[in-house]
């Protein structure tokens, strides 16, 4: 589903990304773990295009992100055609992220009326269904100010549904939010996982990397130190620096 080679970004003379490469297959779950600015929310926006990699190239269900393949030339993509390809990842952000002055209705139809061209109507179904799927159905006429950061979180994540996002990524969704209200929006990532959907989880839980991950990765200074199964890597992990990470935080 996702194929990344060679990603490399800098900030300045401050390379964050080092070369990275990736592979994650339709119906994965991949859960990337590593210290604060080891380049984990970089490698994401990269992955999106959201921020532009300064070298290597990203391909997403067959097509290489913010490009075009034309005889043999790559040719950049305006921005209409990048929001189209964007649109095929979906993004839930550490911060929500969600729209102030709209209800929660309002968040989940904003996309695929205006991305995708739906019709009001057949919006609010989809997104009603997708509410009640993370038990918010019952907050649809409610404004974010009005909601716990927990159900705020899950509403973020009915919206990056709404656009039926090939690959969803989380980057720390839970990091903001209050203990006891990391569990609710867990169990939700946690269904959608059960359910099939593609995810790239930044995350610093490793219960939940344990229990829900197909393959964990291990990002330190910009480069993949160790991947591989949960309990290989979480366990008895090979490199000397994902030793002492983990020491840190299990
Ligand atoms: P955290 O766990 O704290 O979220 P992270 O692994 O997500 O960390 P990044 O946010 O990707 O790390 O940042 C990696 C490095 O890149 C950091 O040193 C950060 O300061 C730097 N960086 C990120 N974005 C920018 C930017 N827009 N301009 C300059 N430097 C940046
Ligand atoms: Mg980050």
């Amino acid at each position: 589903a996702v194929r990344a080679v060679g990603v490399r970004k800098s900030f300045g003379d401050h390379e964050v990304l080092k070369g990275l490469d990736l592979e994650v297959a339709y119906g994965e779950v991949l859960c990337i773990l590593g210290p604060s600015g080891s380049g984990k929310s970089t490698f994401l926006r990269c992955i999106n295009h959201l921020e532009i990699p300064n070298a290597g190239y990203v391909w997403v269900d067959g097509s290489i992100m913010g490009y075009d393949l034309r005889a043999g030339v790559l040719h950049e993509l305006p921005v209409r055609r990048l929001r189209g390809q964007q649109s095929q990842l979906g993004m839930v952000f550490q911060h929500f992220n969600l729209f102030a002055h709209r209800t929660v209705l309002g968040n989940v139809i904003e996309g695929p009326m205006v991305v995708r061209g739906l019709r009001r109507a057949e919006a609010e179904k989809r997104a009603m269904e997708l509410l009640d799927q993370v038990g918010m159905a019952g907050r649809a006429s409610s404004y974010p100010s009005q909601l716990s950061g927990g159900q705020k979180q899950r509403v973020a994540i009915a919206r990056a549904l709404a656009m039926e996002p090939r690959v969803m990524l989380f980057d720390e969704p839970t990091s903001a939010l209050d203990p006891e209200l990391v569990g609710e929006v867990l169990e939700v990532m946690r269904n959608l996982a059960k359910g099939g959907t593609t995810m790239i989880v930044v995350t610093h839980e490793i219960g939940f990397a344990r229990e829900v991950a197909d393959r964990v990765l291990v990002m330190i200074d910009g480069e993949i130190r160790e991947t591989g199964k949960p309990e290989q890597v979480l366990s008895n992990p090979d490199d000397p620096r994902v030793r002492t990470f983990l020491s840190r935080v299990l």
